[in-house]
């Protein structure tokens, strides 16, 4: 479903991403891992298309169509949905403006009627209920006040609404308290696992693991892939540190 190769990518002119490969088949979760620095975020950030982020060698593929030729709204339109790992703040628009804006965006894209703002509201008070938040919430500008697990949910309230086919989902599990994980945990699953979706989890431990179990766990270090395995490499990780592992 998404397939890189050979992948070397720049950021202000420095070489980040160094020859990274790597495919994700529709139905599978996989989760990268790494250090501080390894490039992870530079990964989400070039397959998102970025401004700044420059692919110097190397392709991606999503679904078989060239990923890096497309803008990055028409990587949202294929399907492609990223989380952040610091989600920017948006002053003066409503998340549920946010939101409906850019799901009509992709749904005239794709030549589908747009919803209504009944029709809309309906969805997100659905989609906010299941992560517990309230879509009163929702009304207040983009990011802007929310505590960190806040932003994270409802980011997953987004993920919900848009129904993305694939997500990368940069350190989502970042400033989230057990509870907050758990919910958010089980969200990624409801909303993502199925055969024809797929997901890129990007984490720093291995807690949102337990939760959230991934069919293969990679090893990014120095902006390539140095390790590859099943979910046990993941307890590895966290037993022995990067350093040990990596070697
Ligand atoms: P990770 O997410 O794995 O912690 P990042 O992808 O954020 O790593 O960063 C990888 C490397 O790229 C780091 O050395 C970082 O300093 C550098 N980097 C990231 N963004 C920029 C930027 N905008 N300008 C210069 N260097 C950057
Ligand atoms: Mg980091
Ligand atoms: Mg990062």
């Amino acid at each position: 479903m998404l397939s890189i190769k050979h992948l070397h990518a720049t950021v202000a002119g420095k070489p980040i991403i160094d020859g990274l490969t790597l495919s994700v088949p529709a139905g599978e979760v996989h989760a990268i891992m790494g250090p501080n620095g390894a490039g992870k975020s530079t990964l989400a950030y070039v397959l998102g298309g970025r401004p700044g982020y420059e692919v110097t060698e190397g392709s991606v593929t999503f679904d078989g169509r060239d990923l890096l030729a497309l803008e990055p709204h028409e990587r949202a339109a294929a399907g492609l949905f990223l989380g952040f790992q610091y989600p920017v703040e948006i002053p003066g628009v409503s998340s549920l403006q946010f939101i409906r804006e850019s799901l009509n965006t992709q749904r005239r894209a794709r030549g589908e009627a747009e919803l209504s703002g009944a029709e809309f509201i309906k969805l997100a008070r659905a989609e906010a209920a299941e992560l517990g938040m309230d879509a009163e919430m929702l009304k207040r500008p983009v990011n802007v006040g929310f505590s960190g697990g806040e932003k994270k949910r409802a980011e997953m309230v987004q993920m919900g609404i848009m129904r993305p086919r694939f997500a990368v989902l940069d350190e989502t599990d970042s400033g989230l308290d057990i509870d907050a994980l758990r919910t958010v945990g089980r969200e990624i699953n409801r909303i993502m696992r199925a055969p024809d979706k797929g997901v890129l989890l990007i984490t720093h431990y291995q807690r949102l693991l337990d939760y959230v179990q991934p069919d293969k766990v990679h090893v990014l270090s120095t902006g390539k892939i140095v390790r590859s395995g099943g979910p046990e490499l993941a307890l590895e990780l966290e037993r022995e540190g990067y350093a040990e592992a990596a070697a």
